[in-house]
């Protein structure tokens, strides 16, 4: 599942539209201190669907958008779009190409897309689940993360090896299940109570 591109339109110091083509092999990024390489996986962990701006280095989300400098004005608008080519199908698709993007305006506003159809954030989270991607995944560490996962609580680091090991998918699942089956089991005294009043 490699990935292929990234392109940030809007996001922090990116004002104006950067696609990043990522080739076989590995790409390296270089440049002085602040000229905005953290801000690449920041734009990588967003489009996953990172929801914590404190975990973006903001007080709230809109603080990702380009905020202006001494020479352009404040833009509206961020967006960030992330293409995988997908033919091992490695993400639970059908599509050999998978293109994720997601936008947000000042106002607040904000939408996900797949493969150009809006969808959820949910939608994203689980086409990532089990892939060893998202943006809680350890594919891509940020600094000082390192030294976060050695000193997590026992409890937050199991949680770590359980999404590496493939079994937090099911755990999700499990708790979903249990959910619908508390519904069904009030649905079932409701209809019992209306069964024992008709009787
Ligand atoms: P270092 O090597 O020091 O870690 P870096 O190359 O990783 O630096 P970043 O931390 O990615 O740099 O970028 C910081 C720059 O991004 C700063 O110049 C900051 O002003 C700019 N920046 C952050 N948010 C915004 C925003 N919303 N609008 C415009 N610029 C922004």
């Amino acid at each position: 599942m490699p990935l292929k591109s990234l392109t940030i339109n809007g996001f922090k110091s990116f004002a104006d539209k950067t696609t990043i083509e990522f080739t076989t092999g590995i790409t390296g990024i270089v440049g002085p201190n602040g000229s905005g390489k953290s801000n690449i996986t920041e734009a990588i962990r967003w489009v996953m669907g990172e929801q914590s701006a404190k975990s973006l280095r903001g007080s709230h989300m809109p603080d990702i958008i380009f905020a202006g400098s001494a020479l352009r004005p404040a833009l509206n608008r961020a967006e960030v779009k992330l293409v995988f080519d997908n033919h091992d199908h490695a993400l639970k698709t059908a599509q050999d190409v998978v293109e994720i993007s997601r936008r947000l305006f000042r106002d607040g506003t904000s939408d996900f897309l797949l493969n150009h159809h809006n969808c959820r954030l949910r939608d994203i989270s689980n086409l990532f689940l089990d892939s060893g991607l998202g943006k809680e995944a350890f594919a891509i560490i940020s600094q000082g993360r390192v030294e976060q996962v050695f000193n997590s609580k026992p409890e937050d680091r199991r949680t770590i090896i359980e999404e590496a090991a493939g079994v937090f998918k099911f755990k999700q699942q499990k708790k979903q299940a249990e959910a619908e089956l508390a519904v069904t089991n009030d649905n079932l005294n409701r209809i019992a109570d209306i069964v024992s009043e008709l009787g």
